[in-house]
Order: structure tokens, then C-alpha cells, then sequence
């Protein structure tokens, strides 16, 4: 930290412009480097009071973060004047990422202002940590009989712990969870493990969620916008509020029909399979009837297909698919550092040049003191310094997958094949970056663009020739039939509505908290609206409170997912051909992948569309 805070020091007598900028990249990637070092080990192998320790070191990186650097008036006036500078492109762009952490864009010129904001912006970030530790800490643990567990696998209820006669589930794990939502046949069962799930930090985030979204308000009063919604959209492809909240009406009234469509489906399988004329259908009924749907109408065992999707198989099919089509390879490589013992590591190279952009490393099982969450992590981002040298991208992927038992492999479902996917959607953005600064690297792109990478590589299980061989038998070696390759891809649509829906309502909900109107608490909010879009929450649970992705993660940046399989879509049919075609493939690679932050997302858009794209009626279009 000395170190870092020397440099930050000697900065400010920087004189050159340039040299200026390329130096403040430089603090930011060492502070970085220094943060990933605490917190790749923080979330994947770390026990308790290491983790404590951990937050500690976070808590004063934070600190010094506040004080001596975005809260060094030295720095941000020094930057103020190089924005009057000719610079280059990529130099003006990192200027205003810069100006972005600064969190001063507009007109903040007396030190008293400064230091009014100073301290909102600390309060706030110490207040946000404490929202996501709240629900990382939470454990859901229920205990349930064999007969209230019916309707799950054996091979699910092995893995459980057991109190005398009782199996323990655990709803703030995301497998355990997922499964029992999806097979117990008690409606009970389902109802305790939702609502569980749904309350797990109730008691310490509701009122946490209140204060948040009043102190961004009052931040984003103090630095002169009407919301923090507008606060945040402000570069974005729906650059206010009015015009998200317009994008979202808009898809809640043409996602009605086939909500109701697929609501009218689930209902009419929940009657028939409790004899009764019609069934009300509740929220911890969806998944499971989902399922149950799948199974009897659409006649897929999804169980079935495990055994077709052993885990090293799926993963090299999908690394041969992302060679064809992005002409880049990843190779099985000796790791530089190691944890864990399942971990994987790979390099990434150019096939044509064999020039090597990047590593990625995948540590695939759960563990004790693991993360329970999937998601892909940059340790480092791409960064070019000045004598010539250049730091290459690396990149984690944390998932929990099935793990491999006695004498079998992995073996996966559909919607672990599905994250895997999208997580290397993510790690491809963060690996092929051809931006010379880490701050623009990688998916420093706009805010809008991260969720567009993932969810467009997830579109190839849409495809037949994929799933076709993705499948085989870990034992025959037999691939899918192609009627069960035609049954998978009716069951990846089915569903959709649910899915958007659920997107809206949560978009919706982001929205409102951090929008200029006033409004009820949270967490009545949310009733409100999970009661008139979609279904009404159980007494006592608080969704908003427990999931940390609306008041932690993307802060009025939820529709970010919505407007990524609309932009998925969209690059889906600007391929030629097909959506694996190569040539295609390493222009969206070149234009859009490797383009980090050089580009807001509407221009990056227009320059590989060649046009404007008009978001709204795009995703109309494509839900008609
Ligand atoms: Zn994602």
C-alpha cells in the first residue's frame, strides 16, 4: 500500500498529460492486482477468521481508496485540467472512466461540496458491504423427513446431512435449493424452502435496503441529477429513467399473453395431477410444475440426461465450438498459482498468430469456504505500460458443479451446461481485450454491454448441431438422439415467459428504488409488484432483502440481463449463415469482445451494425 500511495504522490507532479493518465491507469491496476489478492482467496478457499482478517485489509483498501485517492482534491483538479487537453481517443475515454470513480462529473468546484459527497459516497459503500455480508452470513438450514422430501433423488438426498432421521437442507445453497424447488412433490416442502430462501438476511437488510436507496438520492442529488437511476443510466443505451421505465412497460404488456399462456399450461398440470378442475398456481409451485410440464407434455426426462453430459466432454466441446467460430484456443496450461484441488487452468492464444492473450482458470466443485455462487472473476485485466511490456488478462470462473462421485465423472444438468456457457461468455470479453488500459479492459466495456457476451454464447444451446454434440454417455459413448436433441430445445423455450417476466418485475423493482418518485418501503414495494405482474410473495419473505444483485450488484442496472438476450438476439441473426459461421465470428470478436470500454454501448453497437439500434422496438420485434 505504500508503495501505491508513493506513486499517488509523485502523480500529481506529473507534468506530461499523457504521462499523467497512463500513470493513474497504472495506480488503478496495482490497486486492483492488490484487491484480487485478497479476494480470489476471500471467496474461494478462505475459513472464517481468514476472512474476517481479509475484510479488514479490504475495509483499509477501501478506506485508503476514499481518502487518498478519489478524495484527493489534488488528483481530481489535476484531472479536471487535462480534460481540457487535446487527447487521444482511448486517452479520453479512460478520462471520463476516471471521472466515473471520482463520482464528480458535474460541477462539484467548492471543497465543501467535495466533502459533502466525500462522505455520502463512504457511508454508502460501507452500508452496501454490509447489505452483501448480511447475506452471505445467512444460512437457511430446515430440517425435513424422507416423506417430506419425496419426489427427490436419491443420489440428492445422499449428499445431505442427516439429524438422526431428518435430512438437513440448506436454502441459501443454491443446488439445494434449485432441486427442491424443481422435484419435492410437497407444496409444503417447496413453501418452507422458498420462503426460507426468500427471508434469509430479512431481519438486517429490509430497513438496509430503505437507507440505501435514500442516501444514492441524496448522493445523486448532490451531484445534480433528479434519480440515481438517471445517476447511472446517464452513457447508457436507455439513458434515463423515463426512457427504461418506458422500455420496461413496454415488455410487461407484450410479455402478458405469453406469461398468461405458459401460467395457463402450469395451471392446468397442477390440476390434473391433483384431480381437481382448476389449480390456483403459487410461487413455489413454478419451478416444479415447470418440470413436471417437461417430463409429461414435452415427455423429456431431464434426469435422463446427465449421464450424456459428463462435465470434461462438455467443456470441450464448448472450448472446440469458441475455436471454430472466435479463432481463439484454449489450451490446458501448467497453473501460476494453485488452490484447491480440482482446479483447472487453461492459456488462451490466437489460432493464427499463436500469440498468447490470456489465462483462465476454472475451479469447478463446491468446496468448504468455497463461494456457493457461479460467476467469472477478472484477477487481472489486459494492460499495456509504457516501456512496452504488457500484462496479460486473467480470469476466474467459480461454479459449483455436480461433482464427480465414485467412478463416474461430472455429471451435469442443462442449466449447468447453460452457466458454463455464459460464464466463458464473460471470460472471453475479459481475455481477448485488445484495450491498452485496464481501466477500459475487458468488461470495464459500458455497464449495459456485460451481460450481452455471456448471454449470447448460452443462445447455442438454442442450436441443434450443438446440442447434438455436446451429448454422450459417459459409459456407451452414445451421443443424444435426434429426438431427444428436439425435446431439449422445445424445454429451453418453455419457460421463457416465466423467465422474462421474473426479469421485468426485478428490473422494475431496481428501478423504482433508485427512481425519482417516492415511494413505500422496499419491501412493500416489491409485494406490490410481485402481487400485480407476477406472484404474490409468501408472508414474511423479502426477496429484495436476500438477493444481492438490486441494492449490492447492478443498482438500477438489473435490465442489463433483459437487454443482453435482446442484443444476443440481435448479433445471433447478424451472422452469416449460421450462428457458429468463423467469419462472423471474429468480427463480433474484433468489434464487439475485444473493444472493452473504447466505446459507449450505443456507438460500439452502431459501428458493428452499421446503424442505430433502436432497443425498444428491437425487443418488441422479438417477442412478437
Ligand atoms: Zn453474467
Amino acid at each position: 500500500m505504500a508503495l501505491i500511495s508513493s506513486r499517488v504522490s509523485q502523480l500529481v507532479q506529473t507534468k506530461d498529460d499523457h504521462l499523467f493518465l497512463q500513470e493513474m491507469d497504472e495506480v488503478i491496476n496495482q490497486l486492483d492486482l492488490t484487491i484480487s489478492r485478497l479476494v480470489v482467496p476471500r471467496l474461494l478457499v478462505a475459513e472464517p477468521e481468514l476472512k474476517a482478517f481479509i475484510d479488514q485489509e479490504l475495509f483499509r483498501l477501501e478506506y485508503w481508496w476514499f481518502d487518498r485517492f478519489v478524495g484527493n482534491q489534488t488528483l481530481y483538479f489535476r484531472l479536471k485540467k487535462v480534460r481540457r487537453r487535446p487527447l487521444q481517443h482511448d486517452e479520453k475515454r479512460l478520462l471520463n472512466k476516471l471521472f466515473s470513480c471520482f463520482d464528480f462529473v458535474h460541477d462539484v468546484d467548492s471543497p465543501e461540496e467535495f466533502s459533502q459527497i466525500m462522505n455520502l459516497s463512504r457511508t454508502l459503500e460501507a452500508l452496501e458491504n454490509q447489505f452483501e455480508r448480511n447475506i452471505e452470513e445467512a444460512e437457511g438450514s430446515l430440517n425435513f423427513s424422507a416423506d417430506e422430501l419425496d419426489g427427490l433423488p436419491q443420489e440428492f438426498l445422499k449428499k445431505l446431512p442427516k439429524n438422526g432421521k431428518r435430512y438437513e437442507i440448506r436454502s441459501d445453497i443454491w443446488w439445494q435449493y434449485a432441486t427442491v424447488m424443481r422435484r419435492a412433490r410437497s407444496a409444503r416442502t417447496r413453501k418452507l424452502v422458498e420462503t426460507s430462501r426468500q427471508s434469509l438476511a430479512q431481519t438486517s437488510n429490509s430497513i438496509l435496503v430503505d437507507t440505501i436507496s435514500q442516501l444514492r438520492f441524496r448522493l445523486a442529488k448532490a451531484l445534480g441529477y433528479s434519480s440515481w437511476a438517471d445517476h447511472q443510466l446517464g452513457t447508457l443505451i436507455l439513458p434515463t429513467e423515463n426512457k427504461l421505465q418506458q422500455f420496461l412497460s413496454l415488455l410487461l404488456q407484450e410479455n402478458k399473453s405469453h406469461f398468461k399462456k405458459e401460467k395457463v399450461l402450469l395451471s392446468a398440470e397442477k390440476a390434473r395431477q391433483n384431480k381437481t378442475k382448476t389449480a390456483a398456481l403459487k410461487s413455489y409451485d413454478v419451478s416444479y410444475y415447470m418440470d413436471q410440464y417437461i417430463r409429461n407434455e414435452i415427455g423429456l426426462d431431464q434426469e435422463r440426461l446427465h449421464a450424456y453430459l459428463p462435465y470434461p466432454h462438455v467443456l470441450r466441446v464448448i472450448f472446440d465450438q469458441i475455436k471454430t467460430t472466435f479463432g481463439v484456443e484454449f489450451k490446458k496450461a501448467s497453473p501460476p498459482i494453485s488452490w484447491g484441488s480440482h482446479l483447472q487452468f487453461f492459456e488462451l492464444r490466437d489460432v493464427k498468430s499463436g500469440k498468447k492473450l490470456g489465462g483462465l482458470f476454472i475451479d469447478p466443485y463446491p468446496r468448504r469456504n468455497k463461494d456457493s455462487w457461479f460467476f467469472s472473476y477478472t484477477i487481472a485485466n489486459r494492460k499495456d505500460y509504457l516501456d512496452g511490456s504488457s500484462q496479460l488478462p486473467l480470469n476466474v470462473i467459480a461454479l459449483n458443479l455436480t461433482p464427480p462421485g465414485p467412478g463416474k465423472p461430472s455429471l451435469l444438468d442443462l442449466e449447468e451446461v447453460r452457466t458454463i456457457a455464459h460464464e466463458l461468455g464473460h471470460s472471453l470479453h475479459a481475455l481477448t481485450s485488445t484495450v491498452g488500459f485496464s481501466l477500459l479492459a475487458g468488461y470495464n466495456s459500458g455497464e449495459d454491454l456485460v451481460e450481452t457476451p455471456s448471454t449470447f454464447m448460452e443462445s447455442w444451446l438454442n442450436e441443434a448441431s450443438f446440442v447434438k454434440k455436446l451429448g454422450k454417455h459417459y459409459k456407451t459413448g452414445n451421443s443424444f438422439s435426434d429426438r431427444t436433441v428436439q425435446k431439449i430445445l422445445q424445454a429451453n423455450h418453455f419457460g421463457e415467459a416465466h423467465q422474462l417476466q421474473d426479469r421485468l418485475i426485478n428490473s422494475l423493482l431496481d428501478l423504482k428504488l433508485h427512481g425519482s418518485e417516492v415511494i413505500p418501503s422496499a419491501d412493500q414495494l416489491e409485494r406490490q409488484l410481485r402481487s400485480k405482474y407476477g406472484y404474490k410473495i409468501q408472508l414474511g419473505a423479502s426477496p429484495v432483502s436476500s438477493f444481492s444483485y438490486l441494492v449490492g450488484g447492478y443498482s438500477s442496472l438489473y435490465w442489463i440481463y433483459i437487454l443482453g438476450s435482446v442484443l444476443g438476439n440481435e448479433f445471433q441473426s447478424s451472422f452469416e449463415g449460421s450462428v457458429f459461421d468463423a467469419r462472423s465470428g471474429l468480427r463480433y470478436r474484433n468489434q464487439i469482445l475485444s473493444q472493452g470500454g473504447r466505446f459507449q454501448t450505443p456507438e460500439l453497437l452502431k459501428n458493428y451494425f452499421g446503424q442505430r439500434i433502436d432497443i425498444c422496438k428491437r425487443a418488441l420485434e422479438q417477442l412478437r
